[in-house]
């Protein structure tokens, strides 16, 4: 199949920020491209070929965005999963495949999935609504603490509370959802692997993140991590044996959690390129998004290593600012060695929203670590004063 300026159409579900970078490359090696989004002002917009308005979750909708597309892949992985099981079974290629995106959409079946391929993770139980956990903490079933995850539709930490006492259930969606031990862990981590039709794979470096104490959300994310060459090698080999378990095609970002004992124990994935991957863009010979579509595409896998050290500072909206958003300081960063902004059109801002993300690259990683410190204090995303 010939791909560069050619009738070939690589159809994208989801126009936010992740398939505007993808496009970006899209655009580099003229591929065209036809993307759908629920909404009108979607980032996607300005880099697509075509723009389809529809919701993601409709069976017919994603059905016919589909069919007239030579390949189909997603930048969000909330999208009908029977339409895309029917595209496959009519011919059109999806990637990644409808069955990895079936096993990862609920919570509780990505656990077992886990469970089942022998893979490290936290003990957890299932519930068919949240109502169903006072009893089995009353009946000694489950005991406190515990993080109470909700099965489907949750997203950067919205899904998730730690429940250290029985009040904190208080509030809590009565949905379909998981309870997990909670892990006391020394980092956060996460591997991308990028896989192709034939079962190839590479892996890129371990990067580490840190979070958002309240908010729930990474704050930077650096690499390479600074751990022992040992963590880093088993968490590279967790991935590996996640990514041929699930046999996806593209990128998969596995998530993970290194405890005191330096035990990996994988949290989740997405299948796609993720956040944790951004600092590519600028740090490695092959971005993630250049790489996923390398893997879809069957083209040769680019190289995972980097250049040089980089950090990720998500920028997401100041708490107590919502509407027309400003990017205050911006020129004060530009001016700082190595600092790279990516602005994703967003015009509204709203508390925590993400709304762009800064890369620092460095040729030392503590010198990077300490500009994004200085970038994060500095940059503020914030609404005009009327
Ligand atoms: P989301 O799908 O919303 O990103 P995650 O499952 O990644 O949710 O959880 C969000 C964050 O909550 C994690 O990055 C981690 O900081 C914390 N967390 C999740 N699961 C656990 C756990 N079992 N033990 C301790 N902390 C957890």
């Amino acid at each position: 199949m010939e791909y560069f300026s050619s009738d070939f159409t690589l159809g994208i579900l989801g126009g936010g920020q992740l398939g505007k970078m993808l496009l970006y490359e899209t655009r580099k090696w003229d591929v065209h491209t036809k993307v759908m989004d629920t909404s009108p002002e979607a980032p996607c917009k300005i880099g697509c070929n075509e723009f389809v308005l529809g919701d993601l979750m409709d069976h017919d909708a994603v059905y016919h965005f589909g069919k007239n597309v030579d390949l189909l892949t997603i930048e969000i992985e909330n999208v009908n999963v029977d339409a895309l099981e029917k595209l496959e079974n009519e011919g059109i290629q999806v990637f990644p495949q409808s069955q990895v995106l079936r096993t990862i959409q609920n919570k509780a079946t990505q656990k077992l999935f886990y469970r089942d391929h022998n893979i490290p993770t936290s003990d957890f139980s299932r519930f068919a609504y949240t109502s169903e956990i006072r009893k089995s903490i009353t009946n000694g079933g489950l005991e406190l603490p515990f993080v109470w995850k909700s099965a489907q539709f949750g997203y950067d930490g919205q899904g998730v509370k730690i429940i250290r006492k029985i009040e904190d259930l208080e509030g809590l969606p009565n949905v379909e959802c998981i309870t997990e031990e909670l892990v006391s862990f020394r980092n956060e981590l996460a591997v991308i692997v990028a896989r192709n039709a034939k079962g190839k794979t590479k892996v890129y470096p371990v990067v580490e993140m840190e979070f958002h104490p309240e908010a729930n959300q990474v704050e930077y994310v650096i690499c390479p991590a600074r751990i022992d060459e040992e963590v880093a090698k088993k968490a590279q080999e967790t991935a590996l044996k996640v990514s041929e378990s699930f046999e996806h095609v593209g990128l998969l970002a596995v998530e993970m959690f290194q405890t005191y004992e330096n035990d990996i124990l994988v949290n989740e994935v997405a299948p796609r390129p993720h956040n944790s991957g951004h600092y590519s863009i600028e740090a490695s010979y092959t971005n993630q998004f250049e790489q996923h579509i390398r893997c879809i595409l069957g083209l040769p896998l680019g190289l995972t290593e980097s250049k040089v050290a980089g950090v990720m500072v998500n920028l997401v909206g100041t708490d107590g600012h919502t509407g027309d958003v400003v990017y205050e300081n911006i020129e004060d960063i530009l001016a700082k060695r190595g600092v790279t902004p990516h602005i994703y059109g967003k015009k509204q801002t709203r508390p925590f929203r993400k709304m762009g993300h800064v890369t620092i690259v460095n040729e030392n990683i503590e010198r990077a670590r300490e500009i994004a410190q200085q970038v994060k204090e500095k940059i503020r995303v914030i609404s005009q004063s009327q």
